[in-house]
């Protein structure tokens, strides 16, 4: 009953198994009066328990003696962040085919941490080749007497799936001495010869034993992530191949090459901006039947304009794509990620925006960043406009296969354009320095960012060509001193402004942060002085003729980037960044 984001933790982990769709009925068995008549009052089912019960499985057992049922999982009421992939995956093994030795079913889980593995409340799993368990135990199991030994070890997860007969042939064998031992039930059906399939899950959010769990259940019910026993350190993956230098775009066909496959075309994605460049058409060196696809960067990329495209490849073509290749700034190449993303996942992008949603490997795909400062050639994300939000679709899969940085490609770049892009890199390095998320990690790709910007944008004595090459490396440092840590502020209120007035991006960022002083003050002092080096007029009072409904939604936008503002100003943000004062400083803009 205790409080889990404004519900009681019962309730969640019953709305949470609901959710998943995946059963005829869920019910609450409970001997408690408060747990029953709480599940009652919300419209749920419960069923009060009769009997006193050792354990949670003889209670269902009693609950389910006369229903007819087939299979009954039993999720334990503490496990409110149940996913349904888990639960999907317990249930697969009734479908296996060592489907009739199964008596009942249940998950486990990696782990790695030590620390962890000696913790007593975290129960432990070994298994047979074939995943049956051998036992279960709350001592490390096996002891790693050889440390050189390459053991897996497991966390138990409290969800079983039973076959009706096998709960029910259980349910009047006593318990014995090693279950009375470990407190862990189902060692009783070890003890008596049965056998327990057991399945991998490592999609599992936290369970609730102690109250330090508690607290970190409802920080991450806020975050609205889910954080697991394996990201404690995030293990994020970063673009294996990526080639630099003047004239190295001229490489693109040899690199192709190797990852043509029979049959199967290359999709260029361009910027339309290279329309008319006859030039660089012709170094692209289309073949066979690639496909040269020119999109407007006019708005930034939008779900449903990914789905069009995929579905326009689909329907064109036969065989699944050699690769995409995005040539363009931030927009198009995220448009490209996304893309290749969507080719071999199903449904709308749009089902895809927040983090880790992706299933399926995209097709390889490849960036040619031709304006510098997003980063995005080097993130793990690619942010669009959905029906809903303005997300990122944030995966493994994401990041570019190649990258390929031709700084004479961002020759054409108009002086505004370049200073509003460039300062989204400057702006990702202030942002991530001042941040509370910082690490050394992240630290040295933004300082390195950092002074880079304030050569390019600050020295009389680059050549364009060297200011080129060196913004096209800043750009890729920023992006990945915020691989590891957060924006902030600028990017909060920016992301508010794109998508109630449409306003992009770098434009935005730079509207935000010139009025930002009171948290960035040394990076909004450069930020000034590099616009007045280069004449850059900023818009003003683009918040001014808001209705009062777009300032809400415009607020509630920027607050809800929750790991931003954390990032920016600490656990306490909330306290700090109240919605008047939001509004002030948007008004001010
Ligand atoms: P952009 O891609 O929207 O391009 C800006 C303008 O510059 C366009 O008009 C484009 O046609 C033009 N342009 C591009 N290259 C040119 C060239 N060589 N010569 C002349 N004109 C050229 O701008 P951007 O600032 O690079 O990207 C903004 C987008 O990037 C936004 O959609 C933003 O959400 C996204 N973004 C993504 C990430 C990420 O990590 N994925 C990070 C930051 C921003
Ligand atoms: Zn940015």
């Amino acid at each position: 009953m205790q409080d889990l984001g404004g519900k009681p933790v019962i309730q969640r982990t019953y709305e949470a198994t609901q959710e998943t769709g995946l059963f005829d009925e869920v019910y609450v068995v409970t001997d408690s009066k408060i747990i029953f008549k709480e599940i009652e009052l919300n419209g749920g089912k419960a069923i009060m328990s009769i009997k006193e019960h050792d354990c949670g499985t003889d209670r269902i057992a009693e609950a389910v003696e006369n229903m007819d049922v087939d299979i009954v999982v039993n999720v334990q009421g503490d496990e409110p962040f149940t996913s349904k992939s888990g639960l999907e995956q317990v249930l697969s093994v009734f479908n296996g085919p060592d489907a009739d030795k199964i008596d009942l079913a249940s998950l486990m889980t990696e782990m790695y941490d030590w620390k962890e593995i000696s913790d007593p409340n975290a129960v432990k799993v070994i298994v047979d080749k074939d995943n049956f368990a051998l036992y279960f135990s709350r001592s490390p199991i096996p002891y790693p007497r050889d440390k050189n030994a390459a053991v897996q070890y497991y966390k138990h997860k409290g969800i079983y799936a039973f076959r009706k007969q096998a709960l029910l042939d259980f349910y009047n064998l006593p318990m014995r001495s090693m279950e009375a031992a470990e407190k862990i039930e189902c060692i009783r059906y070890l003890e008596y010869g049965k056998n327990i399939k057991m399945a991998i899950s490592n999609t599992q959010g936290i369970e609730i034993d102690t109250p330090e769990d508690l607290v970190r259940a409802n920080k991450v019910l806020k975050e609205d992530k889910t954080i697991t026993v394996n990201n404690k350190y995030r293990n994020f993956p970063m673009v294996p191949k990526v080639i630099f230098g003047r004239g190295s775009f001229d490489q693109l066909t040899s690199i192709l090459a190797p990852k043509r496959k029979d049959k199967a075309p290359f999709i260029y994605l361009v910027d339309d901006v290279f329309k008319n460049d006859e030039d660089l058409i012709n170094r692209m060196n289309l073949r066979f039947n690639d496909k040269l696809i020119f999109v407007s960067a006019e708005e930034e990329p939008k779900t449903q304009q990914v789905d069009t495209i995929v579905k326009n490849i689909k329907g064109e073509f036969t065989y699944s794509p050699s690769g995409i290749i995005g040539i363009g700034g931030g927009s198009i190449l995220d448009l490209s990620k996304a893309v290749a993303i969507m080719l071999t996942n199903k449904g709308s992008a749009s089902e895809y925006q927040g983090w880790d949603l992706v299933k399926n490997k995209a097709i390889y795909h490849v960036g040619i960043p031709t304006i510098s400062g997003t980063g995005a050639e080097v993130s793990r994300t690619t942010v669009l406009t959905g029906p809903e939000k303005k997300l990122g679709i944030n995966s493994d899969f994401t990041p570019f296969d190649q990258v390929v940085l031709d700084p004479d490609l961002a020759a054409g770049v108009p002086t505004n354009q370049w200073f509003y892009t460039g300062m989204d890199c400057f702006i990702h390095c202030v942002e991530s320095l001042n941040g509370t998320f910082l690490n050394e990690f992240s630290k040295s790709y933004g300082e390195k960012a950092f002074d880079l910007c304030k050569e390019i944008f600050l020295s009389k004595h680059l050549t364009e060509e060297e200011s080129r090459g060196k913004l096209m490396m800043a750009s890729w440092h920023g992006g990945m001193s915020i691989a590891y840590s957060q924006v902030g502020i600028a990017h909060a209120m920016s992301y508010g402004l794109g998508y109630v007035l449409g306003t992009k991006h770098g434009i935005g960022n730079c509207i935000v942060f010139n009025h930002l002083d009171e948290y960035y003050p040394e990076g909004v002092r450069l930020f000034k002085e590099m616009k007045a080096f280069h004449n850059i007029e900023i818009p003003e009072g683009i918040c001014s003729k808001l209705t009062d409904n777009q300032m809400t939604t415009m607020i509630d936008i920027a607050l809800s980037l929750v790991p931003l503002w954390e990032n920016a100003l600490g656990d306490d943000w909330e306290r700090i960044m109240t919605r008047d004062k939001l509004r002030d400083l948007y008004l001010k803009m």
